[in-house]
């Protein structure tokens, strides 16, 4: 062995006995996001259940042939996008940001906002990113439980506790994932009236009902709304998320934004998707479905204790008696959602491909016999 690497491998020895203690104390009890590994037919993720179109597909495989974008790096203003976003909504494309996922702009807020320490409220159960990605950021993270009968939200709680614990980002997630319960839009601007921080609000399922919540943004300056084309738009894979809220929000946003965040090839596809309008179509058939799925899961509701709730996404919410619900699903080879700790007699089931819907069902009638 020459001189000079054993005279580095014993200097570093001592370094590499800790890298444990280098690590970020209040991260050592993070765990890591795990996802579940796909077998079966997936109706964990709230994904869509179509594939791409031709035509779409057709305009992409084009695209890539007579393309030399890739050797670039990407618009990281995303203009193309941002401007089919704002005209979608009838407003200026300024007031849009573009990122790697809805994920990624959780992040950014959480970045943006929290001074080390500062307070986060987000309703529980819901979307575990706000909590993780305020830890992550150094910020703490409290929650507001949502009423247990139905997962309403509780308005008047939300703002007593705003007013109490001075939190710096609000977040409100409706319809909220996993319970699909949604919050009515006077009762969000009773919110916007009544508290002294940043609201997001999370519509990564707002194309499943009919509220927009678009036209808030005008009047209410400390509102920030989320949405994503990984749910009803079938991007997942793509990774496309935006925020919409007033300039001044989004420009401060803007300083904590990797450059070059969304890559080429995922602008280019959310702006067809969008220009394609054929996601309108699968939302009509994915509600269709889920309306379906819940009449049967009604007909069965009470035997060992299950029982569904109402649900504005493209998802369901049920609780049952059986502990290993997930698990006896999976043996007729169906994907859900599973919860541990409190939740852990709860699944989530998305509205899947037809063949999905159906072994679901068959698989419940299965299980939830008399
Ligand atoms: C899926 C989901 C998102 C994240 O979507 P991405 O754009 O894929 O990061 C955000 N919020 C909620 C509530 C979700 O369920």
């Amino acid at each position: 062995m020459p001189m000079e690497m054993l005279f580095v491998s014993e200097w570093v020895k001592p370094v590499m006995n800790k890298i444990d203690s280098f690590i970020r104390n209040d991260l050592k009890s993070l765990k890591n996001y795990e996802v579940q590994p796909i077998t079966g037919m997936k109706m964990d993720a709230n994904e869509s259940p179509f594939p791409l179109g031709n035509q779409f597909r057709q305009r992409m495989a084009q695209w890539i042939m007579e393309s030399e974008d890739f050797r670039y790096y990407p618009d990281t203003e995303c203009n193309i996008l941002r401007e089919k976003i704002a005209e979608l909504y009838g407003l200026d494309k300024a007031q849009i940001l573009c990122g790697v996922g809805s994920d990624q702009l959780i992040d950014y807020l959480t970045k943006t906002f929290l001074e080390p320490g500062d307070l986060i409220l987000a309703p529980e159960p819901s979307f575990s990113m706000y909590r993780i990605a305020a830890m992550i950021n150094h910020g703490r993270a409290e929650a507001i439980a949502l009423d247990p009968k139905d997962f309403s939200y509780p308005v008047d709680d939300i703002t007593t506790l705003c007013k109490k614990k001075n939190p710096k980002l609000l977040f409100i997630c409706t319809p909220n994932n996993p319970t699909g319960s949604i919050i009515p839009k006077e009762d969000v601007i009773k919110i916007l009236e009544s508290v002294n921080c940043i609201v997001v609000l999370d519509a990564a399922y707002g194309e499943f009902t009919d509220d927009t919540y678009v036209e808030l943004l005008e009047e209410y300056a400390h509102l920030v709304l989320l949405k994503t084309f990984s749910k009803s738009y079938g991007l997942a894979g793509l990774r496309v998320g935006y925020a919409m809220a007033q300039t001044e929000i989004i420009e401060a946003l803007k300083k904590v934004q990797a450059p070059y965040n969304l890559n080429t090839f995922s602008q280019l596809a959310a702006s067809m998707v969008l220009e394609g309008r054929e996601y309108k179509n699968n939302i009509i058939w994915i509600k269709e479905e889920k309306d379906r799925i819940y009449s049967v899961l009604k007909d069965l509701e009470g035997k060992k204790g299950l029982y569904t709730f109402e649900s504005h996404a493209n998802f369901l919410f049920l609780k049952s008696g059986v502990p290993d619900l997930g698990a006896r699903l999976l043996e007729q080879g169906v994907l859900v959602r599973e919860y541990d700790g409190d939740m852990s007699m709860y699944i989530r089931v998305s509205v899947g491909t037809q063949e999905a819907n159906l072994a679901f069902i068959k698989a419940m009638e299965g299980i939830f016999h008399d």
